[in-house]
């Protein structure tokens, strides 16, 4: 690395260009001289007015943040520069920004926890580096160091550190944000980007010890995301859509969208979760399987998490294959459906008990075989979340 960067500013020096991107636009890929902002070089301007704390138990998702946020501008002409952590503050935008006119806009969402001992964890954050970093090449937005943001975050988290909820079940949400501030009305790669990262103290998703089931509504009108598209990058452009179709789902009393693809209606994902069954399949081997990473699921955290966990435990098949709805409504009138739930950062697991497909409601019985799965992957994970066990899968703040 050290001597990627010597021979770059010798390069550099010989072609009289002032800046890497000046430089890597000359030759090319900005792969080849991809340059990133550094955490060493942060500025640091703490708030004169401090918030107080609310109460974690009466924490509404996303509608409370921390006092501090980080921000790094980039533009093509002067690269990135350097990463500032300042008081919480609305952004000024130029009215025809790349962002708000073609969703040039990208984030992450990610989690850390205050254990017993006191301490901050982030649960696998280098796996948001890396989608974040897949999103930025996926919508033209310029690339950067992962460790780099990733220790600008760990500091912005440290500053905050008073956030993080003296609590065994809530926690502290963080928005890693990436925009597009070109300030013109061509579709056109964005020469100008904002990233920044906010925070947010959030409550348990389930009150203490018991799953809420949820219902779903399966209707192969709506598409969320589709072979050769963006289904599998965290893109903005992504998610505004499907709030009509959310909609839908509680006009026809279901509380999610159960997102269907393709003609045999294959079952992709659950609202803004992976989705999971647990059954007997059809050749009679107890199988937990999910749907494989074909371009139209979003590669969750929590959904590798648990097929990390399931394989490692060793006690049943675990598959990354496609369900359709039939294979799926066959299985449930044969009795070999255990349990379907839904993985994500927001709650880890989330257990399904309805499905309402074609006029018709299918009882999916979760709850009533636990949900054994359900619960041990829960457990699993919150004891490495909160550091009750020792896990690789935390970084310490
Ligand atoms: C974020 C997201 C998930 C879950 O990802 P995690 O990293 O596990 O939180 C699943 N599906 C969609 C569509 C998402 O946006």
């Amino acid at each position: 690395m050290a001597a990627g960067m010597g021979f770059a500013r010798v390069l550099r020096r010989i072609l009289r260009v002032k800046s890497h991107n000046a430089l890597a636009s000359l030759l090319g890929p900005r792969r080849f001289l991809s340059a990133s902002f550094k955490a060493s070089d942060l500025q640091i301007e703490l708030s004169k007015h401090p918030n107080p704390k609310p109460d974690p138990g009466k924490l509404v998702f996303g509608k409370n943040f921390t006092d501090h946020m980080l921000t790094v501008e980039w533009s093509q002409e002067k690269g990135w520069g350097k990463p500032h952590i300042k008081p919480f503050q609305n952004l000024s935008l130029h009215p025809a920004t790349s962002a708000l006119h073609y969703s040039v806009e990208l984030f992450e969402g990610m989690k850390a926890f205050r254990g017993p001992d006191k301490r901050i964890r982030i649960f696998r954050p280098t796996m948001n580096m890396q989608r974040m970093f897949r999103s930025a090449v996926r919508i033209c937005l310029p690339t950067f160091d992962q460790t780099e943001l990733l220790e600008c975050i760990r500091q912005l988290i440290s500053v905050d550190q008073d956030w993080v909820p003296h609590s065994d079940t809530a926690s502290l949400y963080i928005r890693p944000t990436f925009i597009g501030t070109e300030p013109s009305l061509g579709v056109a790669r964005s020469n100008h980007a904002l990233l920044y990262v906010i925070l947010c103290p959030v409550g348990p998703y389930f009150t203490t010890g018991s799953f809420n089931p949820i219902s779903l509504l399966a209707d192969p009108r709506f598409v969320r995301a589709w072979m050769g598209g963006v289904g599998n990058s965290k893109l903005g452009g992504n998610y505004g859509p499907t709030i009509y179709v959310q909609n839908e789902a509680t006009k026809e009393d279901c509380q999610q969208v159960l997102w269907l693809y393709g003609d045999d209606h294959q079952i992709t994902e659950v609202g803004t979760m992976n989705i999971f069954l647990f059954w007997k399949n059809e050749q009679g081997d107890l199988e937990l399987v999910t749907p494989p990473l074909n371009g139209i699921i979003l590669p969750g955290v929590v959904r590798q998490s648990l097929l990390d966990l399931a394989r490692k435990w060793g006690e049943f098949k675990v598959s990354e294959n496609i369900i359709t709805m039939a294979s799926l409504i066959k299985g449930l009138e044969e009795n070999r459906v255990k349990e379907v739930f839904g993985s994500g950062t927001a709650c880890v697991v989330c257990p399904v008990n309805r499905i309402f497909y074609q006029g018709k409601n299918y009882h999916i019985p979760t709850m009533e075989n636990g949900p054994e799965i359900a619960q041990r992957f829960l457990k699993e994970l919150t004891d490495i979340q909160y550091g009750r066990v020792a896990s690789d899968w935390v970084l310490l703040v």
